[in-house]
């Protein structure tokens, strides 16, 4: 028993402790010394609650709480574990755990007590580290998801607003500067999104580049909006990282607590469709919801369950709409154009079901046979003229895209430099590395690549130089812009620069007016695209067209 008993005396983080009947320490051993950093002989002399107490950090709640247990037990005379008491020993913080039971003499007397102390330091900071992780985000320190939710669940405040954000285009950030950039970007952000918040305000970092905002008690029916503003304008300088300047912008979506249910999903659910509809507003918008959204929100779950139907029961058809030669001014090919004639909502228009069909993956099936569809009627076309086919990021991204292209292409009988596809720069930074060998393949297959909407996205130059595209597509927002803005004829003019430097064509989009179409060509364009040179149409009416010779001369007396 004694050779038990040093064994355990020698382990490093316990003392065994006896108590006498008075409750003063019985030939306290040096590891007891040791633990309370006093001489032996002091402690002797003093009661047990009392050394423990001498021993208590200032100010201390929890000490005092587990203190009085202590002396609780001792005087009632009852069995105690695990009594948790913070301590300063040596000008250093630690916590003990104390456990004790009685003890009797031979005639069933009270004997004192006899116990052990744990040094469980370790323990503690162990589970304090892990709330930490539980409860906050390592990378920029702010609450993380599950205890944005529970405080939120908890709030006791009688109307709370709920601010749900993300970055825009934070992906390009990542994928064209590498993580470490993108991180350091969030903890940037994050710092100013604090500065903005109120000081009662909760900040999350959701995770990746979401982030969201507990206004408890507003002062002011606007007041989460006076937030969204100031989160939004907290981003207007650059974040610099690493000898970079970024441009960073946020939206953000609004939701109220107010004659709602307060289930936490339910309101994160409602504040997401509040920051679509700000994205789909622009950049460095907010929104607050509105029950319409939910009708939109419904709707897009409608079109997505009848797209299915559509692609099956031949709802889907294609449009062609004439590229121009800007100096033969004859159609030199044209872009097929996907429509959607649904039986009862009519028509549904590209920009807003081709998204849903991404969504559901439904545009790998629907993509190839535009690819297919579109080969088939080229080959109907004179053999000068080329038909455009738009690409999804879904289709392009698929590792055999181009072996199935293959295929549409030798069954269709269409000549590979017949076909050119429309990429849009957002299909361009995923996987940096993938899309250069996929474009290569294309290249080598002898298919046409076109950059599709340049003007609107990213319009990184840097893509153009890594990139062996074809031809360029200049958006129709920005050829509108052509009119009130002197400054874009110069972009075009030095976006066509740069195209010819690297024999690229450019092609204008979107070209409305006779005045357009001239500035365009007189720019350097090599063709043009819009409702003054034909607006899509059915092959055949297309085929009338060409038949009719160089379509715009004469016509709209463009030259
Ligand atoms: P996009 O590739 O930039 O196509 C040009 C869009 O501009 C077409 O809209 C066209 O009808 C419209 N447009 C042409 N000329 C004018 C003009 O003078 N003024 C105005 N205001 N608009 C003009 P559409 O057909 O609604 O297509 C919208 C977008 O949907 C396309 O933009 C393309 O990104 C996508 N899309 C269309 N068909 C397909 C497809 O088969 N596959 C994929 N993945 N996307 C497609
Ligand atoms: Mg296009
Ligand atoms: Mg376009």
């Amino acid at each position: 028993m004694d050779l038990l008993l040093e064994e355990f005396q020698e382990s490093a983080r316990d003392w065994l402790w006896e108590l006498s009947p008075e409750g003063c320490l019985r030939a306290p051993s040096a590891r007891i010394a040791d633990a309370f950093g006093r001489p032996a002989i002091e402690l002797c002399a003093t009661p047990f609650v009392e050394c423990v107490r001498g021993t208590l950090p200032e100010p201390s709640g929890d000490g005092h709480d587990a203190l009085d247990m202590l002396q609780r037990a001792l005087q009632d005379a009852h069995a105690f574990r695990d009594l948790q008491v913070p301590v300063v020993v040596g000008g250093e913080r630690r916590w003990w755990s104390l456990t004790g039971r009685r003890l009797f003499d031979a005639r069933g007397g009270h004997a004192g007590w006899r116990g052990i102390g744990t040094d469980v330091t370790r323990a503690k900071q162990q589970a304090a580290d892990l709330a930490t992780l539980a409860n906050f985000d390592s990378l920029t320190g702010l609450a993380n998801r599950h205890r944005f939710q529970e405080q939120m669940r908890l709030s006791k405040a009688p109307l709370f607003k709920l601010l749900y954000l993300d970055l825009d285009d934070f992906k390009v950030i990542n994928d064209l500067h590498g993580h470490h950039v993108g991180d350091e970007v969030l903890q940037v952000v994050a710092r100013r999104f604090a500065s903005a918040v109120g000081d009662g305000d909760l900040l999350a970092r959701l995770g990746g580049d979401e982030f969201a905002v507990l206004v408890h008690n507003p002062q002011s029916p606007t007041a989460a909006e006076q937030v969204a503003r100031r989160l939004i304008e907290s981003l207007a300088q650059p974040v610099r990282v690493a000898d970079l300047s970024l441009t960073v912008g946020t939206c953000v979506g609004i939701v109220s607590s107010r004659g709602r249910e307060r289930d936490t999903h339910e309101l994160m659910r409602l504040a997401d469709m509040a920051l679509f509809a700000a994205k789909a507003q622009g950049r460095n918008t907010y929104r607050v919801f509105e029950p319409e959204m939910e009708d939109a929100a419904r709707r897009r779950m409608g079109l997505m369950a009848d797209l299915h139907a559509a692609v099956a029961g031949g709802q889907l058809s294609l449009q062609y709409q004439p590229l121009v030669d800007f100096g033969s001014t004859r159609v030199a090919g044209a872009e097929a154009l996907l429509r959607w004639r649904h039986p009862t909502r009519g028509y549904v228009p590209p920009a807003e079901f081709i998204p849903l069909a991404e969504e559901s993956g439904l545009i790998v099936e629907i993509g190839r046979w535009v690819l297919e569809r579109a080969c088939e009627t080229a080959c109907g076309w004179p053999s000068h003229m080329r038909v455009a086919v738009n690409l999804s990021a879904i289709q392009f991204a698929s590792p055999t895209f181009t072996d199935e292209l293959c295929v549409v292409l030798e069954e269709s009988g269409l000549p590979p430099h017949r076909l050119e596809l429309e990429i849009t720069e957002s299909l361009l930074i995923h996987d940096q590395k993938a899309a250069v060998a996929t474009l290569d393949r294309l290249h080598a297959m002898g298919v046409r690549v076109a950059l599709d909407d340049f003007g609107t996205g990213y319009s990184s130059l840097a893509y153009l130089k890594r990139f062996p595209f074809d031809a360029l597509k200049i958006d129709g927002a920005f050829v509108r812009s052509l009119d009130d803005d002197g400054a874009s004829s110069a972009v075009v003019r030095a976006i066509v620069d740069l195209a010819r430097a690297l024999r690229m064509g450019v092609t204008a989009e979107g070209i409305e007016t006779p005045q357009q179409f001239r500035a365009l060509r007189d720019l350097g364009c090599t063709e043009g695209q819009g409702y003054f040179c034909g607006r899509p149409m059915e092959s055949d009416a297309l085929r009338s067209l060409i038949a009719g010779g160089p379509v715009l001369v004469g016509r709209h007396s463009a030259a």
